[in-house]
């Protein structure tokens, strides 16, 4: 079956290899495939299935879930792709903090720890923190490294093009996973949500865990790679453009500085900003679009934590005609679309 996908991004290549393995001759049509244009190359790669953002949608928070399940063997398969299983360090700075993150941290089961609890498990963390949380069961990865191992296993199949139009793509079924762009090729409701993010360098080892806290009302996560990077994220903003703003950046510093003095040595390596693909419910259009035009696209704030899930389901429906009842919640049928 020849199989047209048309977005290079993590979704679109995730789903490419899972039916490539499968047996498809799969073609996969982007015009920035190298590089930056998705917002996986922004992504800090949290796999973080608790978060605020679910707590309206059960059925969204069982998708997260079970992709979660699925990311250990899905990394294994793609080698070094920075897949940590450390787990998250909440934090919350102020008495105002802590109301704020305790809803989440309660919510997630998670058991409250004193500050110098939680700077037992990161002694980086500023002494002036009240109140933490661990949840052991989160995880994060380096999203520029799936989009690499994805694209070798896809080598010779990644064909540099701007898809104005599904009828430019001849196939037996064509999978529309374009984030952002979907929305003009499908009509389905995908916005942008603006984000930036940091990058900072320095000596490896300072943080173990990702955190995630409230320092004065900011929001800020910090992510920490094996070799010192650590990614500071993130914005989020009801805007289209590519600009990063003088406000945007201070409040993330400020905030990350605030939970970690020491990370005022870091080099400031890269501001970057990206658009997640945003549904009017928050949760992804996976499922058949008309006939043999299928969809993936709309993961928000999660689509890295989603994409072992929706390489697998998509696969499913594209070869058999049918995939896990688990996809029902999500077809674009709910928008009044296939
Ligand atoms: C600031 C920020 C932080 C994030 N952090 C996390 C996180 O920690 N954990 C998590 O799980 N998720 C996170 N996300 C969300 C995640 O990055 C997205 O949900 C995910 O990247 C969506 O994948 P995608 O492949 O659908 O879209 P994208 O990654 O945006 O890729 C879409 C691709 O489609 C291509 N395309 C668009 N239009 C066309 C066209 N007409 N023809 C051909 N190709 C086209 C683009 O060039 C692009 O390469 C974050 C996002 C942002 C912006």
């Amino acid at each position: 079956m020849k199989v047209g996908i048309v977005g290079g991004g993590i979704i679109g290549l995730a789903a490419g290899a899972e039916l490539l393995r499968r047996g498809a001759d799969v073609t996969v049509y982007d015009p920035a495939p190298d590089g930056g244009d998705g917002a996986w190359h922004v992504a800090a790669g949290m796999l973080a299935p608790g978060g605020e953002s679910v707590f309206e949608f059960p059925q969204l928070e069982r998708l997260l879930e079970a992709s979660s399940r699925l990311w250990p063997e899905f990394a294994a398969a793609l080698g070094d792709v920075g897949y940590d299983d450390a787990g998250t360090v909440g934090v919350a700075l102020t008495a105002d903090d802590v109301a704020e993150m305790a809803r989440e941290w309660k919510h997630q089961k998670l058991s409250p720890l004193t500050g110098s609890q939680v700077r037992d498990l990161e002694p980086a963390l500023s002494p002036r923190i009240r109140a933490g949380a661990h949840a052991p069961t989160e995880r994060q990865v380096d999203p520029r490294r799936v989009v690499s191992a994805l694209r070798e296993i896809l080598a010779g199949r990644l064909v540099r093009r701007n898809v104005a139009d599904l009828s430019e793509v001849v196939a037996d079924a064509t999978v529309v996973a374009a984030g952002c762009g979907t929305a003009a090729l499908t009509g389905l409701p995908i916005r942008p949500v603006k984000g930036q993010v940091l990058r900072l360098r320095g000596e490896p080892g300072l943080l173990r865990h990702v955190i995630d806290g409230a320092a004065d009302g900011r929001h800020v996560y910090l992510v920490p790679r094996a070799d010192g990077e650590v990614v500071v994220g993130a914005t989020q903003e009801e805007r289209t453009d590519r600009q990063p703003t003088a406000g945007g950046v201070h409040d993330l510093l400020r905030a990350a500085l605030d939970l970690v003095p020491g990370l005022a040595d870091h080099e400031l390596a890269e501001v970057t900003v990206g658009h997640r693909p945003c549904t009017p419910d928050n949760a992804p259009i996976i499922g058949r679009l008309r006939d043999n035009v299928f969809v993936a696209a709309g993961h928000h704030r999660n689509g890295i934590l989603l994409t072992p899930i929706t390489a697998r389901l998509v696969a499913d429906l594209v070869l058999t005609g049918t995939a896990d009842p688990i996809i029902d919640d999500f077809t674009p049928g709910r928008f009044g679309c296939a």
